[in-house]
């Protein structure tokens, strides 16, 4: 029988008071695996006010103390990595060496944030004035709200929680309702590694949860990762409640390939960046840009390497898994009906796919058009299925403005080698993370992870530096301490002297 998932706080589990639940499925097999209780607004109330509560001791315990717990939480994480991913492929259809690497992904932010000291440090200026000294300080902000998407249900949350946590904050995590189980499961590793009851929640739920998040006056900051409408609505409802918000929203990802590449390299990332985890990645290449008269060759050679690919269960070994659902499923193959309509030449088609696991999965096989044009509802939307265009231009120029004329802007790669081109099209694109004959740029936990344009609301991007800021409030502090010139009256505004 299906098991019932519940949310997490104050350190063990909480039933809450709903009488709302949803199923969880494995996709490769369409078996519902749990029910999973969908927050009532007094469950998100009893959860935000046990992590307030929490806050002013984890706030006040020192940087070293809370390093400690950081640091377990991080071996613990790396030793027991292969349980989670098997977590994340049972409910996420990921193949299992995928799900290995977005925990490795993730686990890298734990790292980063294992630095906190150093990362908090403020400034000192001795003698600003007089016998007058200046310092800063970076101070955490209470509850912090993260609402996650189904397809990175481990390495999105870790994007933020574990600076969160590092810097002093207490969390409420709202995972999707699709793939609930590692935020449980990282919740209770939490525990393990000591930190304290109340500092790291989980409340599951579906709109009810969000609204909740958004508008209880003690969260005071929401991060937020998903599609563009919900994102936008994210950032602007939190907004509105005089929350700091990062709201990173959906992609539309273009590969531009120059005339001078390695046509054998860009086609095998054009498969590995527009097939892996079948399509559904906010860094997935979508759209292959073919610069020039190579585009023949390279789709040929894009067409040759789909044809070994396997499409399957997760656990057998398996280049590409099911979608998340059977909506995802019927979106993916509508998509593909509308470009073949719409004149598009079908190359590879994945919708008559046959998985090695048979089944009743949510699968769509790798999908390759061309020809396709800038009208095309397979251009012009994100499809987040396993679904790549070629679009053939005839000069840079051309490639150059497709992307800047795009309303996402996550992530983009060019392939050449042509150092100049390279580097002016790094200066000169409107993206916020781009590769040079890298196909998936996700930057390192040091550096920060964000888009430009429809892909982020908000100024803050996640991770590196910026996520530090995000998680804290800066504070500067002007002291003078007793001396013979201390004492008199001046009502003029303070200068230094
Ligand atoms: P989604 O927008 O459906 O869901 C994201 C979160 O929003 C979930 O927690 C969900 O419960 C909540 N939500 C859904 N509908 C809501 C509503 N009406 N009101 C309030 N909250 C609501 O996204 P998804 O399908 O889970 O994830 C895929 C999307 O996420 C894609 O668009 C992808 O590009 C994007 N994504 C972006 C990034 C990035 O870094 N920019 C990373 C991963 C995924």
């Amino acid at each position: 029988m299906a098991m019932t998932l519940h949310h997490w706080r104050n350190g063990k589990t909480f039933e809450g008071t709903t009488d709302r639940f949803s199923d969880v499925t494995n996709p490769a097999t369409g078996e519902v695996t749990a029910h999973l209780a969908l927050a009532t607004e007094d469950d998100v109330n009893a959860v935000v006010e046990t992590a307030a509560a929490a806050f002013p001791k984890w706030r006040d315990t020192s940087l070293a103390a809370r390093t400690q717990i950081v640091f377990r939480f991080r071996e613990l994480l790396n030793a027991r990595k292969l349980e989670l991913a098997e977590i994340i492929t049972a409910e996420h259809g990921k193949v299992l060496s995928d799900a290995l690497g977005e925990v490795s992904r993730g686990q890298e932010v734990v790292e980063f944030a294992c630095g906190i000291p150093h990362l908090l440090k403020g400034g000192f200026t001795e003698n600003a004035s007089t016998r007058v000294d200046v310092h800063s300080v970076r101070q955490p902000l209470g509850v912090v709200g993260i609402i996650s998407p189904f397809n990175f249900p481990v390495m999105v949350p870790l994007w933020f929680f574990p600076l969160a946590i590092a810097a002093g904050n207490t969390v409420v995590l709202k995972p999707i309702e699709k793939v609930p189980t590692a935020a449980l499961w990282l919740a209770e590793l939490w525990k393990e590694a000591g930190l304290p009851d109340g500092v790291f929640n989980v409340v599951n739920g579906d709109k009810t949860a969000v609204d909740g998040l958004l508008t209880h006056p003690e969260v005071q900051s929401v991060s937020f990762v998903g599609s563009t409408p919900i994102a936008r609505y994210v950032y602007e409802t939190a907004a509105a409640h005089g929350k700091r918000v990062q709201a990173l929203g959906g992609a539309k990802n273009h590969m531009i390939v120059l005339p001078d590449a390695d046509l054998d390299l860009a086609a095998d990332q054009a498969v590995n960046a527009g097939y892996g985890s079948a399509g559904e990645r906010c860094m997935a290449i979508s759209v292959v840009v073919a610069v020039g008269d190579i585009a023949d060759e390279l789709v040929r050679k894009i067409e040759e390497r789909t044809a070994g690919l396997r499409t399957g269960d997760g656990t057998r070994g398996c280049d590409m898994g099911p979608l998340i659902t059977a909506q995802a499923q019927q979106r993916v193959s509508g998509y593909i009906d509308a470009g073949e309509a719409a004149g598009a030449t079908v190359v590879v088609d994945g919708r008559t796919v046959q998985p090695d696991s048979g089944g009743k999965g949510f699968f769509v096989g790798p999908t390759l058009f061309d020809h396709v044009t800038t009208d095309m509802s397979i251009y012009t939307d994100e499809i987040f299925g396993p679904v790549l265009s070629v679009v053939r231009v005839d000069s840079y120029d051309e490639a150059v403005r497709l992307v800047n004329d795009n309303p996402y802007g996550n992530g983009t790669a060019i392939f050449t080698n042509d150092g100049g081109a390279a580097r002016q099209f790094s200066n000169e694109i409107k993206v916020g993370m781009i590769g040079i004959n890298v196909p998936i740029p996700v930057p390192m936990a040091y550096y920060s992870f964000g888009g430009w344009k429809n892909s982020l609301f908000g100024d803050s991007h996640a991770h590196g530096t910026e996520g530090v800021h995000f998680f804290t409030r800066g504070k500067v502090i002007t002291s003078r301490w007793l001396d013979p010139s201390h004492g008199g009256l001046n009502l003029g505004f303070p200068q230094n002297a």
